[in-house]
């Protein structure tokens, strides 16, 4: 019997797996798809995190409390600025890469309810690809052992303790029962179950479905969110158009050219992203369109290429120029409040049981998203 398992290669999963590995305990990760195939690896705007001079502790666990609505579990956002920000030094020592500015400082950028500029990026809008490499890297050093294309079935409990996981071992086709002192899910949300979402198919729930049969408690799962800008043009999948753009100056404008979100909210575009997906819908709505359009075409054009290079080459792959015209756009389901109830420490209700990340709910996110906070999470 392994001291633990870990199950999902995505932030929170290898995070966990480094710093058990510290402990000179029996450890191994399994995870459904290679090892970079995850949520993560897809992140684009950055990652929030308390480390600018204009910023602090305080303004940024008011805004995580604001844009959660009021149903924030302060205790956890107080754990997640501050210790978010030893953090994130951390990735940056192990060889994570984060976008400088021309004086070689880090170069935060702004995102929807953010009131600084507090927003990590690396290699433009490839952030999370970036956090990947680096904990991989760090996760290959350690000599940490990953099982990939295991896909987990069940869990096994016994006596209200865990004992372990079955899995399906998509590359013989076999089933593998894998025992364990403890196990800790790191398996992602469920925002691939919608028609229309920014999630890869491999973000389909199964953890927290499989520790809801296995007798865990879960909450919030009815809180979605839908992000405001994904691709909506002919057949193209629906692409993230990164919240950072609206950040660096992108505008919304219905299908007859006019700029509306000041009907909505007096920080326009800015707003907190269930407010800009909820006035986007109403536009689709009134003008029976299914679609708005994000413009970021006054912006300089050799900028917005640097600065968004993943999202003007995959829309360059559909005849789309974001630097020469504005791009259609509609909401999709890209993020999961909802999940494995956990205390701050992320032990569910099952002893030996540990939930992480997406997953999980601790309460951090309330009923929405704050922009970033989910990869600092
Ligand atoms: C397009 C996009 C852009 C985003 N941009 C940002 C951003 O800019 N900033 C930000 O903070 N957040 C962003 N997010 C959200 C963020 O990426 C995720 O919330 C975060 O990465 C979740 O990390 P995780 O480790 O919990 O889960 P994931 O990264 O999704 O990893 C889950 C892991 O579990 C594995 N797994 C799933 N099911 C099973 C199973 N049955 N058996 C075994 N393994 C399994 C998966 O293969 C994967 O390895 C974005 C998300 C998307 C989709």
């Amino acid at each position: 019997m392994r001291d633990c398992i870990v199950i999902g290669s995505g932030v929170a999963g290898l995070r966990a797996a480094i710093e058990l590995n510290t402990l000179n305990l029996d450890i191994a990760i399994y995870t459904k798809d290679s090892a970079k195939e995850s949520n993560t690896n897809y992140a684009q705007g950055g990652i929030a995190v308390c480390l600018s001079k204009d910023d602090n502790f305080d303004l940024h666990i008011k805004d995580t409390l604001v844009a959660g609505a009021g149903l924030c579990n302060k205790k956890s956002v107080e754990i997640l600025v501050k210790e978010g920000a030893d953090r994130v030094k951390e990735l940056i020592n192990w060889g994570c890469k984060f976008d400088k500015n021309e004086n070689g400082e880090l170069n935060f950028t702004r995102e929807a309810a953010h009131s600084v500029n507090r927003v990590l990026h690396a290699n433009g809008d490839a952030t999370g690809a970036e956090i990947e490499r680096a904990l991989l890297s760090k996760a290959h050093t350690e000599n940490i052992e990953i099982n990939e294309h295991y896909r987990l079935l069940d869990l096994i409990v016994e006596n209200k303790k865990i004992v372990g996981a079955k899995f399906h071992n998509l590359q013989n086709n076999t089933l593998e029962y894998i025992y364990a002192k403890s196990v800790i899910l790191a398996t992602g949300g469920y925002a691939a179950i919608y028609k229309h979402t920014t999630n890869p198919s491999i973000t389909t729930g199964d953890g927290i479905a499989s520790a809801f049969l296995a007798g865990c408690t879960v909450e919030d799962m009815e809180f979605v969110q839908f992000h405001p800008t994904a691709l909506n043009y002919k057949k193209a999948p629906s692409f993230l158009l990164s919240e950072s753009m609206r950040g660096e100056g992108a505008i919304l404008i219905n299908d007859k050219g006019e700029r509306f979100m000041e009907k909505y909210s007096k920080h326009l575009e800015l707003a907190p992203r269930d407010i800009v997906a909820r006035s986007i819908f109403s536009e689709m709505q009134n003008n029976l369109k299914d679609h708005v359009y994000l413009d970021i075409s006054h912006l300089d054009s050799d900028f917005v290429r640097k600065r968004f290079p993943t999202i003007y080459n995959e829309c360059l792959k559909y005849g789309l120029d974001i630097t020469k015209e504005p791009i259609p756009v509609s909401p999709a389901a890209h993020y999961t409040m909802g999940g494995i109830k956990t205390d701050v420490n992320c032990k569910t209700n099952i002893n030996g049981l540990f939930a992480c990340g997406e997953c999980a709910c601790n309460g951090v996110h309330g009923a929405n998203r704050l922009a970033s906070n989910s990869m600092l999470e």
